[in-house]
């Protein structure tokens, strides 16, 4: 039936997606640093910047991968706050775990192995809630944004960081072809993996853009949705609240 192969479809994609990132996950962080020249640091600063963190919050970084945003909230958030980092990768939690641990992050960090459309947390238990490319990855965003919006504390925010669409033209192509034919390259190069570089490089297509990322937040109960093109709108920064 058609809704059978909707079905099918899904799957296949949950299921490429966890092969993906079991693929890359001891070279994620490398290839990050290669594969944006390093400028991934400065959006994610830009996200920790917008997200209103102090002293005794309670975060929530979802698709947390390895880490980053994590690290840095756990500081600021110290022993009075925590943080979750919650992915449905064991491959991506084990280098993200080792990696603070190895930093002397300990204390206030816990990890969870979680699918962003079904988190097992209480409703209202969040002060921010972060998903830094990890959103394209995930099957049904609706609900996903759904149910990160029934996990923040009233007063808490959303931050969404994800590849979006360049607002130039000329930016547009250049990008196009650096994403479709250098990309996978360099993922063959780096990390011997040109296939999953290329999914990558697919989804970054497919993600809704600017506008419609806002209309979905908006759609999932979020207040006061913006965004911030961020590299000529390569990547953006939507943020909402719930009130
Ligand atoms: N947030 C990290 C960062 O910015 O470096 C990691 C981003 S990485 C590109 C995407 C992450 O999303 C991967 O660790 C992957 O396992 C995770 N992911 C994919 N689908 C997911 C889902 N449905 N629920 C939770 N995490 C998911």
């Amino acid at each position: 039936t058609h809704f059978g192969f909707q079905q099918v479809d899904k799957n296949a994609k949950a299921s490429m997606v966890a092969e993906v990132f079991q693929s890359v996950a001891a070279k994620y962080d490398i290839m990050n640093d290669v594969m944006s020249m390093g400028i991934h640091r400065l959006w994610k600063r830009f996200t920790i910047d917008c997200s209103g963190a102090r002293a005794g919050h309670k975060v929530l970084d979802l698709a947390g991968g390895t880490g980053d945003l994590t690290a840095k909230f756990s500081r600021i958030v110290g022993d009075s706050g925590e943080v979750v980092l919650a992915d449905i990768n064991d491959a991506m939690l084990r280098v993200g775990r080792d990696k603070l641990r190895d930093k002397g992050i300990v204390s206030n960090v816990k990890y969870v192995q979680a699918n962003a459309e079904a988190l097992p947390f209480p409703d209202n238990s969040f002060d921010i809630i972060t998903i830094a490319f990890g959103l394209r990855n995930v099957t049904d965003k609706d609900k996903a944004l759904k149910s990160m919006y029934r996990l923040l504390k009233p007063g808490g925010r959303l931050l969404v960081l994800e590849f979006s669409k360049p607002t130039n033209d000329a930016l547009n192509k250049v990008y196009d072809a650096y994403s479709f034919h250098l990309l996978p390259k360099i993922g063959e190069l780096v990390a011997k993996d040109g296939d999953s570089y290329k999914y990558l490089a697919e989804s970054i297509r497919m993600h809704p853009e600017q506008e419609v990322l806002k209309e979905m937040m908006q759609d999932a109960g979020f207040e006061q949705v913006t965004y911030h093109n961020l590299t000529g709108g390569i990547v953006a920064l939507h943020r909402g609240f719930k009130f």
